[in-house]
């Protein structure tokens, strides 16, 4: 039985070291965003609680890494059958936990998350590898894949069950075991998913989840000598502090990053379709999700057409409470970041910028209990140039900004005049252009006429 959360008093958690709740003497405070009130404590683990995780995955490794990918693979399929199992009470935990909806969890973050065990757990079962010839030597080679040995894995707060277990997942299918830290801010349903290891199988020692914040648990991790490969996403920012950090050793290192992605809209797109799914990509999860729509380049002779349909459907993308069902977002993850988000569109306008719907000019009407939660509305900018930084940086939050192109060599100069490269989606109903935007733009993941559609076959994907 899943231990859910008690409404009255405040949810303590505990680290999962060596298939054992371990208790932590050091809390951090976690707040509920929707009502701005902390209702749970999180371990604030160091190094030592690391110390001793990566002591039992490097004791389980031996073990499980010379089990079969069969055997491995029943033990992730029972994992995804018991969080679908609990779908709603994970949803409403990662809810209460991040601020988005109960919808969105229950049907994004939840069902992702239990997939990421099944589509591990059969991929394994599939692995072959080529080989080349050197018959003049009679020679055959080929590649071997091997499991490493204890992976430090780090996530972050924006959809926190389904990171995690992305990274989990093909961990220990391959035949590696783990210690990873979710982020402190959303650190419940991994804990919830601990109290599912003993049942589904999986052997002490092999999942290991130390909670506590980047700098004192994160850096003790990922700075380990005996975790030689790192799985991190997370900001720009602390994925050069732990590059650092990985370097003396040469650690295998894994990095999923920020993201500023552009959609571009050319004139033939199919209009309707366009605005209801960009309307989706600017603002699911409040914005908060790397793969984001954060700029939007139309067409010039659809321009204005694209931008009152477009503005008029994002004042329809509701925000309030996130228990119900009606709302389309829910609440920032937090006050700073609430803030961090605001100043960026307080820009906009004092360069000028117009702020169509949104932030200031929109109200919000919420219930009495969620007055104090960090929440904004859906908000469109227009009229900001292209090297400002409400275009250049990550704003993470439900903001997009609109701007009119011209040629089609144009639109990829503006989509891949950032530093950033993670998405980017392009609308069009011409196959040629569709293909020669997707090569032409610099962004490790291009949807055409979609968005979020999820294949874990490519090496990046949502
Ligand atoms: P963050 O970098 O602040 O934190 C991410 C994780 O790293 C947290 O668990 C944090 O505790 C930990 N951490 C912080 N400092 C650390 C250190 N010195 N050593 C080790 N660990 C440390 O990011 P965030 O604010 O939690 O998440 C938002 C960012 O994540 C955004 O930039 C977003 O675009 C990015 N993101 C990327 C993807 C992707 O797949 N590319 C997916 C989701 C989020």
């Amino acid at each position: 039985m899943v231990k859910t959360l008690d409404q009255g008093s405040h949810l303590v958690l505990e680290n999962f070291i060596g298939g054992e709740f371990v208790p932590c003497d050091r809390h951090i405070d976690s707040y509920d965003p929707s009502t701005g009130e902390v209702y749970c404590k999180v371990p604030d683990s160091g190094p030592e609680e690391v110390e001793a995780a990566v002591n039992a995955a490097k004791k389980a490794f031996p073990e499980w890494s010379s089990r079969s990918p069969e055997q491995r693979a029943q033990i992730l399929h029972k994992l995804a059958d018991l969080i679908e199992e609990r779908v709603l009470d994970f949803a409403q935990a990662e809810s209460r936990d991040q601020g988005k909806t109960v919808t969105f969890a229950r049907n994004v973050d939840i069902p992702r998350s239990a997939y990421n065990f099944r589509f591990f757990a059969s991929s394994v079962l599939h692995h072959t590898t080529e080989c080349s010839q050197m018959d003049h030597l009679g020679c055959l080679n080929y590649t071997v894949r091997c499991p490493v040995g204890v992976a430090g894995l780090i996530s972050p707060w924006n959809l926190p069950l389904y990171l995690l277990t992305w990274k989990i997942a093909p961990a220990i299918a391959s035949g590696n075991t783990v210690v990873a830290k979710p982020s402190e801010m959303t650190s419940v349903t991994a804990w919830m998913m601990c109290q599912l290891m003993q049942k589904a199988g999986v052997p002490p020692g092999v999942v290991n989840i130390v909670f506590g914040t980047g700098p004192r648990a994160g850096d003790a991790l990922v700075g380990h000598p005996d975790v030689p490969l790192v799985s991190f996403t997370g900001s720009t920012l602390t994925a050069q502090k732990i590059t650092e950090r990985c370097a003396p050793y040469c650690k295998k290192l894994s990095l999923e990053l920020g993201g500023k992605n552009p959609a571009i809209i050319f004139a033939d797109a199919d209009l309707e379709q366009c605005i209801e799914t960009t309307v989706r990509s600017s603002f699911s999860n409040q914005g908060e999700i790397c793969l984001c729509t954060s700029r939007i380049y139309v067409e010039r002779s659809i321009y204005q057409s694209f931008l009152e349909k477009f503005v008029a459907a994002a004042r329809k993308w509701k925000t309030g409470a996130p228990s119900d069902d009606s709302n389309n977002n829910g609440a920032l993850i937090s006050k700073e970041h609430l803030e961090k988000v605001r100043s960026f569109v307080a820009l906009a306008r004092s360069e000028g910028g117009t702020v169509h719907c949104g932030e200031g000019v929109d109200q919000l009407d919420l219930p009495e209990a969620n007055a104090k939660g960090y929440y904004m509305p859906a908000t469109v900018i227009s009229g900001v140039s292209d090297s400002s930084k409400v275009m250049q940086e990550e704003i993470f939050g439900p903001v997009t900004c609109v701007s009119p192109f011209d040629t089609e060599d144009e639109a990829v100069a503006k989509g891949n005049g950032v530093r950033y490269g993670l998405a980017a989606t392009v609308w069009s109903r011409d196959v040629g252009k569709v293909h020669r935007m997707a090569k032409r733009l610099q962004a490790g993941l291009v949807w055409a006429n979609c968005w979020m559609v999820r294949d874990l076959n490519l090496p990046l994907v949502a």
